[in-house]
């Protein structure tokens, strides 16, 4: 027999261990569970780990539980209890799960329901409450699906995932302490696995030093599967999702978008920055830390080919999607003193740390700095009052962020070209190119921002007169974009 756990060292054999997480979509109805399932079952010669979401909508449900314990509506959060109990029992009830399983989602559910009930009566109005809260969805996900995989006859176990997963009391947007997860996996978790076994554990929640509850902020449930593949040494991640993987625009917006089969982790960091909601932004840094390859596959169609994002891509075209991020504000802070432009940069930015504002993209002139903002990232009342002390503020709204996202971008001139001149000059507001060597981004009126995607994507992805291809794959530029730019690519 191959021992592929070799206790002593708490070393596994990585070639036998498969990490995958599944997606609140994909765990939404019983039907997707069943083919969850399949997927494990499929790998059942392997050892796995299993990261689960909380079902579709289901988070959503919690924090509007959240939300009317504040507002101390009694009536409303029984009744969200009652439609969370409702969806969980039916899919239990459809899976043929049995009493013992329905009997530990009501614990879960009473659980949360004396959470809020102690929201409200005692006015706590907590992160750390919400975070308990929140992180009933993703146990009650582990729990059915761990019974699930049984029926199926798989050497299934429920794994808590905060015996290992350790983070900061930053409640709701926990910061995660990677040294001490590496330590935890090795004297919890590695134990437990075994080839033929399948643990299920939770995504997106975590726990701080002093025992308590913490999440990792939306969608963290991705960022947990690569943290645990990163703490694992595994070699690769599989994310199953509803989608077969990453296109080259927004399909909703874009209609003929294309299939990416693989991408790198720069352009993919740069996707995720710049709108394409296709992980959790995070999940990426274990991933680039440990080089672990990333595969997002759709576990309603397992058998397509979905995208796999890894250091090393064959094939580097120059634009390889194009991402839109709608509903942007523009900040622009000016300076009332023109002639101490060193110092008013080095406060500005001092601002931006005190009051935690991220931004990701800016531009500066001799005395002016323009900063994007998304409407997910916040510019509190206090960061805009130490702002006006210190510089005239003007804001804008109703912008879109359009990038186009590749390699050597920073050099491609004619793309730069190319690209301008899709866009009425009158919508176009800013331009950052040249900085970042994956995106060249456009601010423009957010109401043309489909017309320019579509005629954008049209140019660069499906055009064949902007880019071709070599034989061996590699790209080349056409002769035409040759002509507009001297320093087009590095070739
Ligand atoms: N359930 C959490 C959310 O909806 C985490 C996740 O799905 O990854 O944000
Ligand atoms: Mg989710």
């Amino acid at each position: 027999m191959c021992v592929l756990l070799t206790a002593e060292m708490n070393r596994i054999d990585t070639d036998h261990l498969y990490v995958a997480k599944f997606g609140g979509t994909s765990l939404g109805t019983p039907e997707g569970i069943r083919r969850c399932g399949e997927v494990v079952a499929r790998q059942r010669a392997n050892m796995q780990l299993v990261v689960v979401s909380a079902t579709a909508g289901t988070t959503e449900c919690l924090l509007a539980l959240i939300d009317e314990s504040f507002a101390e509506n009694k009536s409303k959060t029984t009744a969200i209890i009652q439609a969370l109990r409702m969806r969980h029992t039916s899919i239990v009830s459809a899976l043929g799960l049995g009493r013992t399983c329905i009997e530990a989602v009501n614990a879960l559910l009473l659980e949360a329901e004396t959470l809020s009930e102690g929201e409200r009566l005692l006015h706590d109005h907590s992160a750390a409450l919400a975070d308990r809260i929140l992180s009933i969805g993703e146990r009650m996900s582990a729990l059915f699906f761990t019974a699930y995989l049984r029926t199926l006859g798989i050497n299934a176990s429920e794994f808590d995932v905060r015996d290992v997963l350790r983070t900061d009391s930053s409640f709701s947007q926990a910061n995660v302490h990677t040294d001490h997860v590496q330590k935890l996996t090795r004297r919890r978790l590695i134990p437990c696995l075994a080839v033929g076994k399948v643990l299920v554990t939770q995504g997106f929640i975590g726990c701080n030093a002093r025992g308590q509850t913490t999440t990792l902020g939306r969608g963290g449930s991705d960022y947990t599967a690569t943290l645990l593949a990163e703490a694992l040494g595994a070699n690769c991640v599989h994310i199953w999702t509803d989608v077969s993987g990453i296109k080259t625009s927004d399909p909703h917006m874009v209609p003929n978008a294309k299939h990416i089969h693989e991408i790198s982790f720069n352009e993919a960091a740069a996707l995720t920055t710049f709108g394409a909601h296709i992980l959790h932004p995070a999940t990426l840094k274990p991933a680039i830390r440990k080089n672990i390859p990333i595969f997002i596959g759709s576990s309603f169609e397992p058998k397509q080919t979905g995208t796999w994002i890894k250091k090393q891509v064959a094939f580097k075209p120059t634009v390889r999607a194009i991402s839109v991020r709608r509903k942007q504000r523009l900040f622009t802070f000016t300076s009332r003193d023109i002639y101490h432009t060193h110092s008013f940069f080095s406060r500005v930015f001092k601002v931006l740390a005190q009051y935690k504002v991220a931004t990701d993209l800016m531009a500066s002139s001799e005395c002016s700095l323009s900063l994007i903002l998304d409407s997910s990232q916040r510019m509190h009342n206090e960061a805009l009052l130490a702002m006006r002390q210190i510089s005239e503020v003007v804001i804008e709204h109703n912008l879109a962020l359009i990038a186009l996202i590749g390699n050597h971008i920073h050099r491609a001139t004619g793309i730069f070209l190319k690209a301008i001149q899709h866009i009425n000059p009158i919508s176009l507001r800013l331009i950052v190119h040249g900085v970042s060597e994956h995106n060249l981004c456009l601010l423009i009126a957010d109401h043309h921002a489909e017309a320019v995607v579509q005629r954008m994507h049209d140019q660069f992805i499906i055009g064949k007169n902007v880019h071709e291809l070599h034989s061996n794959g590699q790209e080349k530029p056409s002769t035409q974009m040759a002509n507009i730019g001297d320093r087009l690519v590095d070739m």
